[in-house]
């Protein structure tokens, strides 16, 4: 009886540090990766250490990072406005997932290599897809099914559930960062931006910091979007922390204006 309940505490265990470890993994992929490092060029890393924190968002659904980053790069630049991909005017589902079915704006094979020259650049990005034509999106889920299949031969399938589970909540973060972080009613601003961002505290501790959306608004391509010293952002903690360790440098940091408002 005790070994019984000892193996399962060892199972619950293991699928808790499966399900942080992949959590961290998807969720820094997207908002390291994806966003401050490759969107914004808020800090710089060496390139291994780019493709695996970035890997951890292509694992994650995301998609091409050319396609994901130009899109974001029109977000920021028509951000509210008509052309937004994902503005929550155009209707809270459309925000949420309903442009990645199809954007209300067309955005052309031209537009995104006006967006994104420096990604088109990359021999791995640019090989991840440079079009919004479903193949890429195709490759991508095609190659997030062996990713799974691996973890499962590999790991197992606590590793493997802990994944689903794990990569399912993360997926959603940035909708969620999309949608409530631009709703009126939501959080609040401390930034008089020209846009309708928010800061947003539960969307923060979800998305790993991305919730402090109007401090981002304000200060784009800081690596740091928590401000105060109580808006939590795990990704600038592990910012701070690869600086650390040595493994980043030429980090943006928010103009003195805007901190402790
Ligand atoms: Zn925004
Ligand atoms: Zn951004």
């Amino acid at each position: 009886m005790a070994d019984g309940s000892s193996s399962i505490l060892a199972m619950v265990l293991t699928f808790i540090a499966w399900f942080i470890g992949f959590y961290l993994y998807h969720g820094l992929g997207i908002t390291l990766g994806y966003h401050r490092l490759l969107s914004h060029k808020a800090l710089t890393v060496p390139k291994w250490l780019s493709y695996l924190i970035v890997s951890g968002g292509y694992f994650c659904l995301q998609g091409g990072p050319v396609v994901w980053v130009g899109v974001h790069r029109l977000h920021h630049q028509k951000t509210d406005m008509p052309g937004d991909p994902h503005a929550p005017e155009d209707g809270f589902i459309h925000a949420l997932f309903g442009w990645m079915l199809g954007m209300k704006e067309k955005q052309s094979s031209e537009d995104l290599h006006r967006l994104c020259p420096d990604l088109m650049a990359d021999p791995i990005y640019s090989r991840l897809g440079t079009t919004h034509n479903p193949v890429q999106a195709y490759a991508c889920l095609g190659a997030n099914i062996v990713f799974r299949l691996l973890i499962l031969y590999f790991f197992g399938w606590i590793a493997l559930v802990a994944d689903l589970l794990a990569s399912g909540m993360v997926f959603w973060s940035p909708q969620l960062v999309n949608t409530i972080c631009h709703m009126p009613s939501m959080g609040y601003r401390l930034n008089d931006t020209r846009d309708k961002s928010r800061n947003v505290w539960w969307v923060a501790l979800i998305a790993l910091g991305e919730g402090w959306h109007n401090n981002h608004h304000a200060a784009p391509r800081s690596a740091r979007h928590g401000f105060a010293w109580w808006e939590i952002d795990i990704t600038w903690y592990t910012v701070w922390l690869l600086e650390k360790l040595r493994l980043c440098k030429n980090i943006t940091r928010p103009p003195k204006n805007v901190m402790d408002v």
